[in-house]
């Protein structure tokens, strides 16, 4: 399952929630060991940058809400630097800043406890969550029946997998690569996040640094990322036009 149009039905052929005895929740048939027949999923979708997560992550939000489900939207460092998931391509939506602190089991009480129903979460940004989101994601699903959407990347600046994304490649139920190709400026698939200081391609230092913030007077060099093949990655080579 590989965009949001296939994923949709698999989760639409659910039946829809329905009032619990609280007037929330899902009332959906249960088995033997009382959960829910039709299981909540985790699932993580993830690619490189200007892959079109965020993106995908607001069109499977309209499309469930489109069909009566009720959901929360979550991101941390969008792009916009605030409460907001945001896409390149223009769309916007409020969400709910993850930080440290957060827990997402808590969200979702204490959005049920003001009586409005949480059918799903969106997770933008999700390998910058810590692992204890991923965690707090998995027993949304097993305790509450919260379906999650993760979305994010899968590998730092360094080729290496994001602990978050790890956990969810180890804990989802499903995962898939988002397959929107981003190119590499030589033509073949863009597939890892070059971290590009002062027009080189470094592999030390910090695993989230956010790009293009050189305002700052202390900041004294130029962040910003770049998609590339594994070979230029690997090599550095930037292109002709860096
Ligand atoms: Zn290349």
């Amino acid at each position: 399952m590989t965009d949001d149009a296939a994923a949709a039905p698999t989760c639409l052929a659910r039946p829809l929630p329905g009032p619990d005895e609280n007037g929330i929740g899902c009332a959906a048939a249960r088995g033997v060991d009382g959960r829910p027949l039709h299981a909540a999923a985790l699932k993580f979708f993830w690619g490189p940058m200007d892959c079109g997560k965020s993106t995908m992550a607001l069109q499977m939000n309209y499309n469930h809400a489109r069909q009566g489900r009720r959901g929360l939207v979550t991101t941390r460092i969008d792009r916009s630097l605030g409460p907001q998931v945001t896409s390149r391509i223009g769309l916007a939506h409020s969400a709910v800043e993850v930080t440290d602190s957060l827990d997402l089991r808590t969200l979702v009480r204490d959005t049920w406890a003001e009586g409005v129903r949480v059918d799903y979460l969106i997770c933008d940004e999700a390998s910058f969550y810590n692992v204890e989101h991923v965690e707090q994601m998995a027993e949304l699903v097993d305790g509450y029946d919260v379906d999650v959407y993760a979305f994010g990347l899968a590998t730092d600046f360094r080729s290496c997998l994001f602990p978050a994304a790890q956990r969810l490649f180890e804990l989802a139920d499903e995962v898939a690569r988002i397959q929107i190709e981003v190119l590499c400026w030589c033509g073949r698939e863009g597939l890892l996040n070059a971290r590009v200081v002062d027009g080189r391609v470094v592999r030390e230092g910090a695993q989230v640094v956010i790009g293009d913030t050189a305002d700052s007077a202390e900041v004294r060099y130029q962040v910003r990322y770049q998609v590339l093949c594994r070979r230029h990655y690997r090599s550095g080579d930037l292109g002709p036009r860096s």
